[in-house]
């Protein structure tokens, strides 16, 4: 059945965000169509107005939503009418590549991403791809779960490629939407956590939640690297290259630089220091399946809650130049 649905769409490249009304349509084969809930906005949002080229124009922007299946289309077995599902930003991927055999599906050639190559879910109702749907539990409000299905599932990501042990020193560069669920998760996994962010707003948020250290980046290499002798991890959410020299100068030897956070600028650190120093720099993009079904199973069980705000749907291209200038507290969500 056709529905008339409303949803925050990009016009063009690098046009405005406009909320405009849309007819979602019948789920096709190997789609379900969602009475959405909640979707957060993410920084991906962000760099996707920025693009110079869209795969889609007008695009329907949004990939961390919470929504109720409606429909269901030909050959769709993994959810049922009436299921609460978790809407990612990986809509489907080959299933034959190395990759997807080997659970790394995020690095498939052919993935399709909701939000980018495929409309999105910051709207009313969406049609969106069955493949990597997760239900979600029931327990919590969509608001609070929205941002695990971006946020959350990439600072698990980001805390697994760490490999993070009890006691070990982690420190979380960039204090927003994912850092503060992967400084819960950190503490979850029994490790000591350090916040470095700009300004002392920031800064207060971390220790209001729980850090054990927040510090200015020009304390890091000080307070970090020499009083405390180096942290085991340094995970860089902020999409800033300033910040990866940075995070690097506050490892110890055998540590690990974990990049996240998505920028078109360019950094350098020292090869030497690197060596010396036995450091490995990882990516770390999304996470896997099993990431994304534990960090449902932590927000069931009351650990890891995201901290979120919830704005209407009007909001939204407000809401993204916020959130390109820094200006945004934990999570916003939009609920529906
Ligand atoms: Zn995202
Ligand atoms: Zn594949």
């Amino acid at each position: 059945m056709k529905i008339d649905a409303r949803a925050a769409c990009l016009q063009t490249p690098r046009g405005p965000v406009v909320i405009s009304s849309l007819e979602a349509d019948t789920p096709g084969p190997g789609e379900v169509q969602v009475r959405m809930e909640a979707c957060g906005v993410c920084h991906s949002d962000v760099m996707i107005t920025g693009l110079e080229k869209l795969p889609l124009a007008p695009l329907v922007l949004g990939h961390e939503g919470i929504g109720i299946v409606e429909a269901i289309g030909e050959g769709v077995t993994n959810v049922a009418p009436g299921d609460r599902v978790g809407i990612t930003y990986l809509a489907s991927s080959c299933g034959a590549c190395d990759n997807c055999r080997g659970g790394r599906e995020r690095f498939c050639l052919k993935q399709k991403n909701h939000g980018f190559t495929r409309h999105g879910v910051l709207a009313t109702h969406a049609s969106v791809a069955a493949q990597n749907l997760v239900r979600v539990p029931d327990s919590l409000s969509a608001a609070q779960l929205a941002p695990l299905s971006c946020a959350g599932w990439t600072a698990m990501g980001a805390l697994r490629e760490a490999n993070v042990q009890p006691k070990q020193w982690v420190a979380i560069f960039g204090f927003g939407g994912l850092g503060h669920l992967a400084m819960h998760y950190a503490h979850h996994a029994g490790a000591n956590v350090a916040v470095v962010d700009i300004g002392e707003g920031k800064l207060a948020f971390a220790r209001e939640l729980g850090a054990d250290i927040a510090v200015e980046p020009d304390k890091v290499k000080a307070t970090l690297g020499k009083e405390l002798g180096g942290v085991d991890a340094s995970l860089v959410f902020t999409p800033s290259a300033a910040a990866v020299p940075v995070a690097f100068s506050a490892l110890k030897r055998c540590g690990s630089l974990i990049l996240v956070g998505l920028t078109t600028d360019t950094y350098s650190f020292s090869v030497t220091e690197t060596v010396l120093k036995g450091i490995r720099v990882q990516g770390s993009y999304l996470g896997t399946r099993d990431d994304l079904e534990k960090v449902f199973a932590l927000a069931a069980e009351g650990v890891a809650k995201p901290t979120v705000t919830e704005y209407p749907l009007d909001a939204t291209p407000d809401l993204i130049a916020r959130l390109h200038q820094g200006q945004l507290k934990g999570r916003a969500v939009i609920s529906f």
